[in-house]
């Protein structure tokens, strides 16, 4: 990136940070940005809206207030922390790191970026993020938002879906934070991009340009280029898997079981499940493999859960059996115990008992 780049960026520094001042959407994070407090927030909002954060970053806070918390807490509370979050190897991870910051630094995040980004689930972007807005680093976090306000201020073609993309601005925007002389807070510049980036120059569609503090300084709105940027690699069409659900009751008592220890959802709680789409004929044989006999049975509504590389297309039956007596293969839980102690991934969320509930 070229000497002229950075001089560009630096003049909208002034700008940016007071339109932040004034137009910043208040987030629990933002009030007390501890490292611990930034950290939680941050692996949080990876892929997830901030709406859908806030509440479980307060609930998640209350019970683990402390990074000893968190590296002591059972893993099965943890994800039920996290349940309905998604992405649950962020909590595995965060769990990880809590242990080893623990261990090697007296329960304390260390300030140092290198550091930061060997503990487990911590890239390039949360270290830059941790260091900048707790530590006040001038170390850069360049996340989707970044990316593209960059590339519309540049009115860059680089494709931002590349490691060189991310890389070059990276450097470009540690040698702002290191040109502004500490005369700002770094991490006020890093969350004023990304706020920009979120409210304003916003993605999948037509980006708030009148409303833009940047507009006199913005290239790609210059030359009227704004909403063919940024470049990137079109998505990769997910693998569809089609599964058949078994709500199974008895007396109160519905079945769940324990998915393995790794790939996906690992370690979680699922409804007992097949590949494939079933008829009823063959529902009533499957039950019969499970040893169970069938009281009642009725089709449920077709669902689809997706996640980033596959996509689940669902038929349910709900099922009540007669007899759990000398079933092991399931494990048979009350609804209470299911919302109190048992992680079940919204995947499984059109069939939840807990759901039906309200
Ligand atoms: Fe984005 Fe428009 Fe502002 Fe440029 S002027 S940074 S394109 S919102």
């Amino acid at each position: 990136m070229s000497k002229l780049s950075e001089e560009q960026l630096i003049e909208i520094v002034q700008p940016l940070l007071e339109w932040y001042q004034k137009c910043a959407r208040v987030l629990p994070w933002r009030s007390d940005p501890t490292p611990y407090h930034v950290w939680i927030s941050e692996i949080m909002l990876q892929q997830t809206r901030v709406e859908a954060v806030k509440e479980y970053y307060q609930r998640f806070l209350k019970e683990l207030p402390t990074i000893q918390h968190l590296a002591e807490v059972p893993e099965q509370q943890l994800l039920k922390l996290w349940e309905g979050l998604g992405y649950y190897n962020r909590a595995k991870n965060l769990q990880k790191a809590a242990k080893q910051i623990v261990t090697e630094y007296q329960g304390k995040l260390p300030p140092d970026y290198q550091k930061l980004q060997k503990l487990p689930g911590i890239g390039r972007y949360t270290a830059g993020a941790i260091g900048s807005i707790a530590f006040g680093l001038p170390v850069a976090a360049v996340d989707g938002n970044v990316l593209r306000v960059l590339s519309r201020l540049l009115a860059s073609k680089d494709n931002i879906s590349k490691n060189e993309t991310k890389l070059k601005y990276e450097n470009l925007l540690s040698g702002v934070l290191v040109e502004m002389k500490r005369a700002y807070h770094p991490g006020a510049f890093t969350q004023a991009l990304m706020e920009l980036g979120a409210m304003v120059c916003v993605p999948n569609g037509a980006p708030k340009c009148l409303l833009c503090p940047l507009q006199q300084l913005c290239q790609a709105y210059e030359k009227g280029i704004a909403e063919s940027l940024p470049i990137k690699d079109g998505k990769k069409a997910r693998r569809v898997e089609s599964k058949t659900v078994f709500v199974l009751t008895c007396e109160n008592r519905i079945a769940i079981r324990k998915r393995p220890e790794t790939g996906l959802l690992s370690s979680l709680w699922e409804l007992p499940n097949v590949e494939g789409i079933l008829s009823q004929k063959q529902v009533k044989e499957q039950l019969k493999n499970w040893d169970l006999e069938v009281v009642t049975i009725q089709k449920l509504e077709k669902a689809k859960h997706i996640f980033t590389h596959i996509e689940w297309n669902m038929i349910g039956f709900e099922i009540t059996v007669k007899s759990i007596e000398n079933n092991h293969l399931f494990l048979w839980s009350t609804i209470q115990e299911l919302k109190e102690q048992y992680p079940l991934p919204t995947a499984f969320g059109a069939y939840s008992p807990i759901k039906k509930q309200g």
